[in-house]
């Protein structure tokens, strides 16, 4: 209860009337605090739910659908609806499912008004770890308890305090919490080195190591057998003709190329890696088999037919070839599409789209996949009518959900979500030249 100054002991003080109002704004707003409480709680529970569907929808799919797609996607289906970016519905999504699923005390104080939505967070957040559902359950109620008497800021210092305590602390739990952590990366180097890293379990990066060390030996080993065998001599190691009968390569340089052999090619050969490693192949589709008319099969030179669903999928994946149309028919030449955009529609898209087009995600269309609308394996034109700034995560949900995306002109897009909505979307660059210039 807030204590009151005595008018009479100042210069200024509350009038009684100025005193029954502040008391009664108080009052009203400790009262919206709470009703407001209970309405996080509320779409927690709702957000909970239909997370729960979408993993739901996971668990049905024979195939073992990746964890990312119906979730991804039903983050788009309720950021368009309430007008949030993708990826905000995502962590947001995330939050309440834990709160709902993992932390019941804290969701039941926050319904109770009695915790806001902030302190929620946070409890959540220094909890995240503990794996037990007991030592959870203790955290929580200790935390929540405290969490009715102090702002969220000093909460979250306190929880990672009683999260600490409550914390499994055996090897194993504290290494699979490690392992999760594991990881590749990239570190750009001076004079065009780079560093590429692996972070896994012990045994593993030191298994891997050792085997490029074996590798690297045995690459040393053989190089020598194949000249000495091609020469029919063998030098004295102090003889300066030894250093041309041996690779001289020190072994960390050998075993730095192999395991960039081994990620390159899958091979471990042992050689420069200058030359850049690239296959072509040349497949002949009936114009009515890639569209998906009939089931024709299509001709892979140097090998001869192969199936009609190959062909397509090959036709999806190719970057960088020209797609021959030839009549089915006559076997003339209609057109010739590259799966590629040309750097002029390229330039183009970034103009239009500026980010990927998804409403409300902001990822930079530079760092953007450029997705064929309707997929170039079905017949899909690389035309800036059919093309848009997708980035990865989008592009590969378009790719493995129910979402319908649709061209309209002038770089409009008819979005059809899973649940039934539409939602058209305009670039925001508005054209008001008439049509853009075609490519
Ligand atoms: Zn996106």
């Amino acid at each position: 209860m807030p204590r009151f100054t005595d008018a009479d002991d100042v210069s200024w003080g509350f009038t009684p009337a100025e005193r029954t109002r502040t008391r009664a704004a108080i009052a009203e707003l400790q009262s919206i605090r709470a009703r407001r409480a209970k309405l996080d709680a509320r779409e927690a529970e709702l957000l909970a739910g239909v997370t729960g569907i979408a993993l739901d929808q996971i668990s049905r799919d024979p195939n073992g659908s990746d964890y990312a797609f119906p979730i991804r996607s039903m983050a788009v289906e309720l950021a368009l609806a309430l007008k949030e970016s993708p990826r905000a519905m995502q962590g947001r999504m995330d939050r309440a499912w834990q709160l709902v699923e993992r932390f019941p005390v804290t969701h039941a104080a926050l319904a109770e008004g009695r915790i806001t939505d902030r302190h929620a967070r946070e409890i959540v957040a220094a909890g995240a770890d503990i794996s037990r559902p007991e030592a959870r359950v203790a955290y929580e109620t200790e935390i929540a308890a405290l969490a009715e008497h102090a702002t969220p800021h000093r909460i979250k210092d306190t929880a990672k305090q009683v999260a600490e305590r409550h914390q499994p602390t055996t090897l194993a739990e504290r290494h699979e919490r490690a392992r999760a952590d594991r990881r590749t990366f990239v570190e750009d180097l001076p004079d065009g080195m780079a560093m590429l890293g692996v972070i896994g379990p012990a045994p593993a990066v030191h298994g891997a190591h050792d085997h490029l060390t074996q590798t690297a030996q045995a690459v040393k080993r053989d190089r020598r057998a194949v000249t000495r065998e091609l020469d029919g001599i063998e030098p004295a190691p102090d003889d300066p003709a030894y250093a041309k009968y041996t690779d001289d390569r020190h072994l960390a340089q050998l075993r730095a190329d192999i395991a960039l052999d081994l990620l390159l090619t899958g091979e471990p050969t042992g050689h420069d890696l200058d030359r850049a490693v690239t296959a072509t192949i040349e497949i002949t589709i009936p114009v009515t088999t890639l569209v998906g008319l009939d089931d024709g099969p299509a001709l892979l030179a140097g090998y001869g037919p192969i199936d009609p669903d190959t062909a397509r999928r090959l036709a999806a994946d190719a970057t960088g070839w020209e797609r021959v149309f030839l009549h089915p028919d006559t076997g003339a030449l209609l057109t010739v599409d590259h799966y590629t955009p040309s750097a002029a529609q390229r330039r183009h898209l970034l103009a239009r789209d500026r980010t990927c087009r998804v409403p409300g995600c902001t990822t930079r269309a530079k760092h953007c996949d450029i997705d064929h609308t309707i997929p170039y394996s079905r017949g899909g034109p690389t035309d800036v009518g059919n093309l848009a700034a997708l980035c990865e995560p989008h592009h590969t949900m378009k790719h493995h959900s129910p979402w319908r995306f649709r061209h309209l002109g002038h770089g409009r897009l008819r979005f059809t979500s899973p649940a039934g909505y539409d939602y058209i979307d305009s670039p925001p660059m508005i054209f008001t030249g008439g049509p853009p210039a075609p490519f």
